[in-house]
């Protein structure tokens, strides 16, 4: 049992939850938002057709972001397990990311959702820009993704809802206070998780 997905509206924690998940669990986090960054970053093709789409909060096109991730989840770490963050976002993605893991008899194990409030997030999120400067994170592209993500991202909720690999835990609180309740839902299934200190290092 260790093929999750995070998911949660912009500004929920993903991120800051998968990288303490992937190290208590020792699998790669896998963020398709970090891979494009660091494709612009590095300015790269697929950065290059990406960044646009990101700058407005638009999801990027379904033909660049599925590929990249069926090559991240073949390489060697990926194969005892992974977190992926910020993917599947669409429903296509989800039919996409199916067809993959059962091409090789694997399912994702959990979805675990991260509640969190819009004004919270916002809120969470015009914090973020003034600490990272993250171009997509000004109030009316934060507005939009969270638009994009009613849209696009939230019916994918009922998807794994249905089909019994839910879970949903309060984003609202500390770090630690999330990560903790990430804990129990998967100790509550079975799934045990290392203390961080234990996994550290
Ligand atoms: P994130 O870091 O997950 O908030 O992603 C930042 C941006 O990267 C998003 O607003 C999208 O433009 C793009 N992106 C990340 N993941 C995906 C995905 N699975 N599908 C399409 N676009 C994505």
């Amino acid at each position: 049992m260790s093929r999750f997905l995070l998911i949660g509206p912009p500004g929920a924690g993903k991120g800051t939850q998968a990288v303490l998940l992937s190290q208590m669990l020792s699998i790669p986090a896998i963020s398709t938002g970090d891979i494009f960054r660091s494709n612009v970053k590095n300015e790269t093709e697929l950065g290059r057709l990406a960044k646009a789409f990101m700058d407005a909060g638009d999801n990027v096109p379904d033909s660049l972001t599925n590929e990249l991730v069926r090559a991240r989840l073949v390489e060697d770490d990926s194969v005892a397990g992974f977190l992926l963050d910020g993917y599947p976002r669409t429903v296509d993605q989800v039919r996409e990311l199916d067809e993959f893991l059962a091409s090789r008899d694997e399912a994702l194990d959990l979805v675990i959702e991260l509640v969190a409030d819009p004004e919270v997030v916002i809120a969470r999120l015009s914090k973020r820009a003034t600490e990272q400067g993250r171009s997509d994170d000004t109030e009316a592209v934060v507005r939009h993704r969270l638009e994009v993500y009613a849209e696009q991202t939230e019916p994918l909720i009922d998807i794994y809802s249905s089909r019994g690999v839910l879970v949903k835990v309060d984003a609202i609180g500390t770090v630690e206070e999330v990560t903790a309740r990430i804990a129990d839902a998967l100790a509550a299934r079975g799934i045990s998780v290392p203390e961080p200190d234990s996994a550290a290092g």
